[in-house]
């Protein structure tokens, strides 16, 4: 007799704790946090311009069970906790890693969230829980011109993938911030033009969505990096597939927020709302 395979949950990945070394105040809302120590001494770095970590949040008091190889199981760590008092992951590219230090951009938005807060109160010394990293995507070397959009979230995905343009790649870039205050310098080819976006503090997108909508024809192969808010990630993908005609495969294209939900929320809905988009496009032809 055969046993008959049970499927088992795929165990987490155990994260890597490291610590704060230090922070910087980059622009009105954005904090830059360096993290390292030892405990990142295994973390790998992935060749991605669009490379992220997850920063894991433990709720006050968790318990902190060892693996045999003694590094946190968090897959423990859950099953000890109620199902309303679990950790919390958030996603941020890895802006730089370099010399054991692992450097992380984020938006500070308000009171709300996780994330955004912590960085803002973060100080030397803090413990950082990350896992990763993942991410799949860099520009497209053969590509005629290169498109780059989005907000604040995906500036520093955006600042990587200009720094990794060939010194002859012509394109785009458009970020939207509040204002002034939220630019920083970037450094990419002098043939990508950096328009930088102010939406004050009106409704995150609809500022992004015109600009890219009036840039001059883009002549392809277009390599485009659109993300952001999700309903104008929705919009700027509508756009460059129907107005522009850039093919599905030339697109990185995902909503990294939604405004109105936290990134728990967020993440529920996503895949029901990318299978509407991408059925909308099928009903258009255009896959
Ligand atoms: C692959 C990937 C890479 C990312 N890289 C970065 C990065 O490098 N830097 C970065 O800052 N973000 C990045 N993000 C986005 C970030 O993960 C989300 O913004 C996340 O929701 C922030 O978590 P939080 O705990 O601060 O807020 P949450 O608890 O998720 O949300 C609380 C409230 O804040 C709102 N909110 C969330 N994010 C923003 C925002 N950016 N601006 C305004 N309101 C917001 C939500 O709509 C909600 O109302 C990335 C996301 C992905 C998927």
């Amino acid at each position: 007799m055969t046993d008959t395979a049970i499927p088992q949950a795929k165990a987490r990945p155990a994260p890597f704790v490291a610590e704060v070394v230090r922070t910087e105040q980059i622009s009105a809302t954005m904090v830059r946090v360096v993290v390292g120590g030892p405990g990142l001494a295994a973390f790998e770095p992935s060749p991605h311009a669009d490379s992220y970590v997850k920063v894991v949040f433990l709720p006050a008091g968790a318990p902190r069970p060892l693996r045999s190889d003694g590094r946190l199981d968090l897959d423990a760590v859950r099953a000890a906790l109620p199902p309303t008092d679990q950790p919390r992951q958030r996603s941020y590219t890895v802006r730089d890693f370099a010399d054991g230090e692992l450097t992380l951009d984020f938006v500070v938005h308000g009171d709300d969230g996780v994330a955004g807060p912590w960085a803002e109160g973060a100080q030397t010394g803090d413990e950082v829980l990350l896992v990763g990293p993942g991410g799949a995507w860099s520009p497209d070397p053969t590509a005629a011109c290169h498109l780059l959009a989005g907000d604040a979230s995906a500036l520093p995905a955006i600042a990587v993938a200009l720094e990794r343009l060939a010194p002859d790649a012509v394109g785009h870039a458009v970020i939207e911030v509040h204002g002034p205050e939220d630019e920083i310098p970037l450094s990419g080819p002098p043939g990508v033009r950096v328009h930088w976006v102010h939406q004050g503090f009106g409704v995150p997108g609809p500022a992004l969505v015109e600009a890219v909508a009036g840039l001059p024809p883009l002549d392809g192969p277009v390599s485009a990096f659109v993300h952001g808010e999700a309903g104008a990630v929705r919009e700027l993908r509508r756009h460059l597939r129907t107005e522009r005609d850039v093919p599905r495969d030339q697109l990185s294209v995902s909503g990294y927020w939604r405004l109105g939900a936290d990134d728990e929320g967020w993440r529920a809905t996503k895949r029901d709302w990318l299978a509407t988009i991408e059925q909308s496009e099928v009903a258009a032809g255009l896959v």
